[in-house]
């Protein structure tokens, strides 16, 4: 990645087994979230709003488990968790459980400017309307593919982290969860040091997998520490996902460090994921390990 890169941006659709027949769908979901959030780097826009950007755009494709898409838990609910962290301020805004709102994503980060950091249920979809935002059907964020993949297992959490020309980061995740969890139950996506965050001095993350795990072994956290000590994205990232073993489970993390690299690491089969920066002429987009090295150095 060339180091005058000005602004740098990176989205993940999940850390998973990918269906060989969905790898292509996964790359073009991916590189079309970083396009859009390029889109508000390259104007001058802010990281928060280009990772809002960019994970409305996995939230509204059904291909990805965020937003309208999402899992159903036991009952065949869906109930999503988002979140947005900006680095400056180390300002954050979460939502937890909630099922009619179309992007969850857009609730956190309205919540930047709000005193609480977590909101849950009925009382972060008040704050929504509150704000102005059209609440819809619960129904209306049940689809075709969620009911066609009831029980399968996958984790395609969404994420983003982006850098912009000011050197701001914000970090952004969005989720419907495990698929067939409890009803009420909230994974890491929405806790910060768990399933993301970002520090301007040091870099952001963001984080797919068994929340459960991710939860219990703070990896989010994990990959700032590894920073804070002089480790590089990458280092910070394969970090992260080796303290995962401690516990088990499978997980996927995107990185990015102040000096605009960045970094990927991940124990699943699969990581659908796209980056874009300023000194690229359009994103790169990939889903397995082996292409990765070339969306980094290629
Ligand atoms: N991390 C998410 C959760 O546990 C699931 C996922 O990544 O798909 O809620």
């Amino acid at each position: 990645m060339p180091e005058a890169a000005r602004w740098s941006l990176i989205v993940h659709g999940g850390a998973k087994t990918i269906d060989p027949d969905l790898h292509d769908r996964n790359r073009a979901g991916c590189a079309a979230a970083a396009e859009a959030g390029a889109a508000v780097l390259r104007a001058g826009g802010s990281a928060v709003f280009a990772a809002e950007v960019a994970v409305r755009v996995l939230e509204d494709d059904p291909v990805f488990n965020a937003g309208f898409g999402s899992v159903l838990t036991s009952d065949g609910t869906v109930e999503m968790d988002a979140a947005m962290m900006e680095g400056s301020g180390l300002t954050l805004g979460a939502v937890a459980g909630v099922r009619r709102v179309r992007n969850p994503v857009s609730v956190a980060r309205l919540m930047l400017l709000a005193r609480p950091v977590l909101l849950a249920g009925d009382g972060a979809e008040r704050f929504a309307t509150d704000h102005g935002m059209a609440l819809v059907d619960p129904e209306a964020m049940v689809s075709r593919e969620a009911l066609a993949s009831e029980h399968a297992k996958a984790h395609d959490t969404v994420g983003c982290v982006a850098i912009d020309a000011a050197g701001a980061i914000a970090a952004a995740t969005s989720t419907g969860g495990l698929p067939g969890k409890h009803p009420g139950r909230i994974g890491d996506s929405p806790i910060a040091g768990a399933g993301l965050y970002a520090d301007d001095t040091l870099g952001g993350c963001a984080f797919s997998g068994d929340g459960e795990a991710i939860l219990r072994t703070v990896l989010a956290a994990q990959a700032m520490h590894a920073l804070e000590r002089g480790g590089s994205a990458t280092e910070a990232a394969d970090h992260a996902i080796a303290r995962l073993g401690r516990v088990g489970g499978e997980a996927g993390v995107i990185v990015i460090e102040r000096s605009s690299a960045f970094g990927i690491a991940h124990n699943s089969d699969h990581f659908a994921l796209a980056l874009h920066a300023s000194g690229l002429d359009a994103p790169r987009a990939g889903v397995h390990r082996d292409e990765f090295k070339d969306i980094l150095h290629g």
